[in-house]
C-alpha cells in the first residue's frame, strides 16, 4: 500500500518537473513546435520589412516617425497580450496540478478510512484488503489521468498563446507599410489642381482652383477666371470691374477662418488661408461670359454692372459650395439662418463649412485630420 502510495507521488513528481520543463515558453522560438510556420513568416516578415524600407524613402521622416509610433504601440499591446497569456496558462496549470492534488489526498484518504473501519476475521479481512488495494489503484490511475490533462491543457494553452502572438506581431509589422501607404496614396491623388463635379438640387457644376501648401502654414488658393465680354461691353467698364471683384472676392474670402489640425503630429498646427484671384486668357479654372447691362448672375455669367459681393458669391460655386438661399425648384434644400455669403451675396459672410473643401485638401496632403476652426 505505501509503496504504492510512493510510486504514485514519485511518477507525479516527476511528471510535474518535465511537464513544466517542457511546457514553460523556450527562450529560441525556433525550437518550439511550427518552426516551418515560422520560417515562412519570418520570410514574409523580411519581405514587408523591405517593403517598408522602399516606403520610408517615399514616405519622409514625420511620417514614417508616426507609423513607426503606432507600430511600437501595436507590439506593445502583443507584448501585453502575450505576458496576460503565459500567466493565465501558469495560472490554469497551477490550479490543475492543485486540483489533482486535493483529490489524489482525498482518494487516499477515502481509502484509507474504509481499510480503517475492515473486519478483522479471515477471509473477510483478505477482501477487505484487496477492496483497498483496488481503490487506492484507482486513485492513483485518476491521478495519472488529471495530471496528464493538466499537462496536455497547458501545452495547448502555452501554444495557443504562442501562435496568437506571432499574428499579432506579424499584424503590427505589416500595419507600417499599411500606415504609410494609408498616407502616401491619397497625397499623391490630392495633386494642386483641383476639379471636382458637383451638383445640388438640378444645378450641377465644376469645382475648379489651384490649392498649395506655402511656408509658414499658409494654404494659397488660386482661382484662375478667364472673362470673355459680350461686344456691348466697354474695355473701361471691365477694367474697373476686374479691380472691383478681385478686390471683393480676395478679401471675402481670405483669412476667415483658420483651419486648425485636430489629430496627428503635422508640422502646422493651424494654417492661414490665403485667395488669390487671377485674371488670365489661356489656362483658366473658369470661363465667365460677361454680360452688358444688368441681371441675375450665375457661376459662369456675370453682369458689367454685377458687385464684388455677387462675384464673391460665384466665386464661392467655383470653391465647391452650393447656394444656400430658398428656391421654388429646390424644396429640400437647406436654407441657411447665418448670414451666409452663399444665401445672401450682398450681406453675407463666408462661413467656416465654405473652407471645408481646404481643410479636406490640406488632411488628404499631410495625413492629419484638419478641420476649420470658428474664429
Ligand atoms: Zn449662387
Amino acid at each position: 500500500m505505501l509503496s504504492v502510495l510512493g510510486v504514485a507521488a514519485a511518477f507525479r513528481t516527476r511528471r510535474r518537473r518535465a511537464t513544466r520543463a517542457a511546457a514553460s515558453p523556450p527562450d529560441n522560438p525556433a525550437g518550439r513546435p511550427g518552426g516551418q510556420l515560422l520560417r515562412n513568416l519570418s520570410v514574409g516578415l523580411i519581405a514587408a520589412s523591405a517593403v517598408g524600407a522602399v516606403l520610408r524613402k517615399l514616405a519622409g521622416d514625420e511620417l514614417v516617425e508616426r507609423c513607426t509610433a503606432e507600430r511600437e504601440i501595436s507590439l506593445t499591446v502583443c507584448r501585453q497580450q502575450e505576458d496576460r497569456g503565459y500567466n493565465r496558462c501558469d495560472r490554469y496549470e497551477d490550479q490543475g496540478y492543485n486540483r489533482c492534488d486535493r483529490w489524489e489526498d482525498e482518494g487516499y484518504q477515502a481509502c484509507s478510512d474504509w481499510r480503517k473501519n475492515c473486519c478483522d476475521w479471515w477471509p473477510c479481512s483478505w477482501v477487505c484488503e484487496v477492496f483497498s488495494w483496488v481503490c487506492a489503484a484507482f486513485v492513483w490511475i485518476s491521478n495519472i489521468v488529471c495530471v496528464v490533462w493538466t499537462w496536455i491543457s497547458h501545452v495547448v494553452c502555452v501554444l495557443w498563446v504562442w501562435v496568437s502572438n506571432i499574428v499579432c506581431v506579424a499584424w503590427a509589422i505589416i500595419t507600417f507599410p499599411i500606415c504609410i501607404l494609408r498616407c502616401l496614396i491619397p497625397k499623391a491623388f490630392a495633386g494642386n489642381e483641383v476639379s471636382e463635379g458637383r451638383s445640388e438640387c438640378i444645378y450641377g457644376w465644376t469645382a475648379a482652383y489651384r490649392i498649395t501648401e506655402e511656408r509658414d502654414c499658409e494654404l494659397l488658393i488660386v482661382v484662375r477666371i478667364r472673362l470673355n465680354p459680350d461686344p456691348g461691353v466697354n474695355a473701361n467698364d471691365l477694367q474697373n470691374a476686374r479691380n472691383t471683384w478681385e478686390q471683393a472676392v480676395e478679401q471675402a474670402w481670405t483669412n476667415r477662418f483658420p483651419i486648425r489640425r485636430s489629430s496627428g503630429p503635422c508640422r502646422c498646427e493651424s494654417y492661414r488661408v490665403r485667395v488669390d484671384l487671377q485674371w488670365v486668357t489661356s489656362g483658366q479654372h473658369h470661363t465667365v461670359r460677361v454680360r452688358t447691362g444688368s441681371g441675375r448672375a450665375d457661376m459662369t455669367n456675370w453682369f458689367i454692372t454685377g458687385t464684388g459681393g455677387t462675384a464673391a458669391h460665384e466665386v464661392g460655386h467655383m470653391f465647391g459650395n452650393p447656394d444656400e438661399y430658398p428656391d421654388l425648384a429646390c424644396p429640400s434644400r437647406v436654407v441657411s439662418n447665418d448670414g451666409s455669403i452663399m444665401r445672401s451675396s450682398q450681406t453675407g459672410i463666408v462661413r467656416p463649412r465654405h473652407y471645408q473643401g481646404f481643410a479636406d485638401w490640406i488632411s488628404r496632403q499631410t495625413c492629419c485630420t484638419y478641420e476649420v476652426a470658428e474664429r
